[in-house]
């Protein structure tokens, strides 16, 4: 498919690229520098096919044939069920020539204008959620790939670790090396590739987007049903009977039943229980352990470590003591010996049920992977002539922005800074340049009246039936059409 490929004149019949800075000089029938550029036959293409997405076709995911071309007549041709994205598009770097295509088509009677880029992000980064609460490493501790920092840990919240990775001082501030390993690691990220890395007095961790992470060659299947707090308000009822005393040992909060309000609104009575860690409220521990990869993302093995001696008081023996992690992958039953001291046996047919109802509850554990980009910069000068009115009809909900065809969420504030789940783009949608910098898709849709009035480039405008070759390929079920009707009716004012 063509585009408008920026290439300078043959020298020794090498082709100059200039689609990035690195403006590559390429010979007859080889590729450039990021291997997205090649010279065929003394021509720049662009190697990798453009992707088209195609709604609501049943089922498989089987490619379909693209549209021949066609002769266009200059008027808006009704192309509703396609949608040209960016991948493979091209880039016109540095954006002073408009993007490599702006399409229009007719949807309900609307005119619409997509324009799409291969954006280059030289600041990007990417923001990981690695669903365990196993410890993977102290706070702000540097992420390693071979050795080279490319990010660190970030806030833990809600039985995810997070890390942070990329971003400017990585990519560009630091060495070569640092900055050539961080791209490799953040296109592998984002193209649904597994990236090893290591934590700075942590773990090693195996990151996949959408797959389980690995987390010191520990293959991690559920994530938390809720700190030790919630597990005993959700779970209280059914070990009412069961057991006299409950602990949900966690990293976070531990829970123990009899003190918590959960016991309390079931009267169940004190048993004597002594936890150790910092009692914040009734029932609810801090820092029982250290952080580790054993109980409830605690260094513990055994359970018992954390408790003190049992209060006379109120202790008897006989007592049922059920221990238990917040995922249901540990637990052990006791009762106290005539010296109130926990007595390890095999667990109670009744309360086999309930534990299993806890891992039953647990979600699978994933790794997520969202790709942050910056499209505020330079790439609005290839959708129009004044780059702040296109940034303004974003934060005005006229233009529609997708990556790849994706959603996209967008940060409030200023620039246009966009975050998107890298498993909804079709595969191997990024792409790099050595700068380093990774590409992008990015496709902005709005009204062809609203592209005009904030300045857009109306005579590169041209109808998706004229565009040849390229890829079809099924819009994700789960992705919002970005024509879809609400589009239309949204944007109508
Ligand atoms: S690295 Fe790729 S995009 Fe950049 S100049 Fe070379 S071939 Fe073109």
């Amino acid at each position: 498919m063509s585009s408008q490929l920026g290439a300078e004149p043959a020298l020794d019949d090498k082709i100059r690229c200039d689609a990035c800075p690195v403006m590559c000089y390429i010979k007859p029938g080889m590729t450039g520098a990021c291997d997205r550029y090649a010279n065929r036959a003394g021509e720049l293409v662009r190697v990798d096919p453009h992707v088209l997405l195609e709604q609501a076709i049943s089922g498989g995911t089987e490619l379909v044939p693209f549209t021949q071309p066609v002769d266009w007549d200059g008027t808006i041709v009704q192309t509703p069920e396609r949608f040209v994205t960016a991948i493979g598009a091209g880039t016109t770097y540095p954006d002073y020539k408009p993007a490599p295509f702006i399409v229009s088509s007719e949807i309900d009677g609307v005119d619409m204008v997509t324009v799409v880029t291969e954006g280059i992000f030289s600041y990007c980064g990417v923001k990981v959620k690695i669903d365990t609460d196993r410890f993977v490493g102290p706070e702000t501790s540097p992420v390693r790939v071979a050795g080279e920092q490319i990010g660190h840990v970030t806030t833990g919240e809600y039985g995810s670790q997070m890390l942070s990775l990329g971003g400017v001082h990585h990519l560009t501030g630091g060495s070569k090396k640092e900055g050539r390993v961080t791209c490799q690691a953040l296109l592998d990220l984002s193209n649904g590739h597994a990236v090893e890395m290591s934590v700075d007095g942590g773990a090693t961790l195996i990151v996949e987007a959408g797959k389980p992470p690995i987390v010191n060659g520990q293959t991690e299947t559920r994530m938390r049903v809720g700190c030790g707090s919630a597990t005993i308000g959700i779970f209280a009822k059914q070990w009412l009977g069961k057991a006299d005393e409950v602990v949900v040992v966690d990293d976070h909060i531990t829970g123990v039943l009899s003190e918590h309000q959960a016991g309390k609104m079931l009267d169940i009575p004190p048993t004597g229980i002594r936890l150790k860690g910092r009692r914040s409220t009734p029932g609810r521990y801090f820092q029982v352990a250290e952080p580790g990869t054993g109980w409830g993302g605690t260094n513990i093995s055994d359970p018992l470590s954390i408790l003190g001696d049992f209060d006379p008081k109120h202790a008897f023996p006989g007592l049922r003591l059920l221990m238990v992690s917040t995922t249901g992958e540990h637990a052990a039953y006791y009762e106290l010996d005539e010296a109130l001291r926990p007595v390890e046996m095999a667990m109670p047919e009744p309360l086999i049920e309930p534990v299993e109802r806890i891992a039953e509850n647990c979600e699978p554990a994933l790794c997520t992977v969202l790709f942050i980009g910056g499209a505020g910069g330079s790439l609005r000068a290839g959708v129009t002539e004044n780059p702040v009115r296109l940034t303004r009809s974003i934060k005005d909900a006229l233009t529609n922005v997708t990556c790849g065809g994706a959603p996209v969420y967008l940060w409030p504030g200023g620039g246009i800074t966009f975050m998107v789940d890298v498993t909804r783009l079709p595969d191997n949608a990024f792409g790099y340049v050595p700068t380093p910098a990774l590409v992008a898709p990015l496709e902005f849709t709005l009204r062809l009246s609203d592209y005009a009035a904030l300045g857009g480039h109306m005579d590169h405008v041209r109808p998706l039936a004229s565009l040849t070759g390229g890829q079809s390929i099924p819009n994700r079920r789960d992705n919002p059409w970005p024509f879809a009707r609400r589009i239309a009716g949204e944007l109508s004012h």
